[in-house]
């Protein structure tokens, strides 16, 4: 992978996960739009719930699109059960405006509909982005993230759950993913419905040369991006002894490989952290996330350490 920090181009800050009043969102879809380029999104996926109650809803955004702002087209995917019996959540951005909607008329799995699997490798298909939705929240077993062949994602902090249920995270799942040897990207999303303080909190910044949904989704599916709830990453680099991180003022860095190794470097008003890598040695994949004053946290996708 290219190195996300050197790669050409400049970063666009987006939120992946949104929700508006074609399914059960709080503001309509122009509203949802203006407020996030307000509050300074350069591009957001409105990801209504596509499903039967709500008329199978793939959001027409491409009329807010300026020359500031843009928009992916995208739903969160509903058919099959999971393992608990709850239906599937999975996230798909760059949906092509015509997919086929499936049998889901509403939030409960029904007999005959295409699995979780089955809905996630049809999106990928028709070149969409596709991620694992809020692991944490779904009560996720490992089998079931591992099915999900089509997964180019998985949703690591999905803010919305974060406020309305406590439970944010998705990267115990991620982190045994790529144990496993999954190469799945870590996405920070709002999952917005607008009804609670569940916007603005974790969003996505991408590495493009322009602002357009398709040079946007193609630096997702090569995985230039990384997630953040507030700090700024600006560089990643691994030396033979230290994994040297460059940042907005921090507070601490935590470098991450397989099993228990996780090395931690604090202080105050960090920008360059010089975290040392031999507890890592070893490891297939080298995560770092970095947490600042106020207890933000960003987080870089898993670096492999055979390229
Ligand atoms: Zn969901
Ligand atoms: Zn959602």
């Amino acid at each position: 992978m290219t190195d996300v920090f050197t790669a050409p181009g400049r970063f666009w800050r987006g939120n992946l996960h949104t929700h508006s009043t074609l399914s059960d969102g709080v503001l309509a879809p122009a509203e949802v739009c203006r407020r996030y380029k307000a509050e300074g999104y350069d591009f957001i996926a409105l990801t209504d719930h596509f499903i039967g109650l709500y008329g199978y809803p793939l959001a027409d955004t491409v009329p807010f699109r300026d020359a500031d702002f843009t928009t992916l087209l995208g739903a969160e995917l509903h058919s099959g059960a999971l393992e608990n019996g709850d239906l599937w959540h999975i996230l798909a951005v760059g949906l092509p405006a015509d997919f086929s909607p499936p049998n889901a008329p509403h939030f409960r799995p029904v007999t005959g509909q295409e699995s979780g699997p089955e809905i996630a490798a049809r999106a990928r298909a028709a070149g969409a982005y596709v991620a694992i939705a809020h692991p944490q929240w779904s009560a996720l077993s490992m089998a079931d993230a591992m099915s999900i062949e089509a997964a180019h994602a998985v949703e690591v902090y999905n803010h919305g759950c974060a406020m309305g249920a406590d439970r944010p995270e998705g990267f115990h799942i991620a982190e045994l993913m790529l144990t496993a040897g999954r190469r799945v990207h870590l996405i920070a999303t709002d999952d917005a419905h607008f009804s609670e303080p569940d916007h603005f909190g974790g969003w996505v910044m991408v590495k493009a040369a322009e602002n357009t949904p398709e040079a946007l989704l193609a630096a997702l599916k090569a995985g230039q991006f990384y997630a953040s709830q507030g700090p700024e990453l600006r560089g990643v680099t691994l030396d033979k002894r230290h994994v040297v991180v460059e940042c907005s003022a921090v507070v601490a860095g935590v470098a991450m490989g397989r099993g228990n190794a996780a090395v931690a470097r604090h202080g105050h008003s960090m920008t360059r952290i010089e975290i040392p890598r031999d507890r890592l040695d070893g490891s297939p994949w080298i995560r770092v996330s970095v947490i600042d004053a106020a207890g933000k946290r960003a987080w870089t996708n898993p670096i492999w350490i055979d390229g």
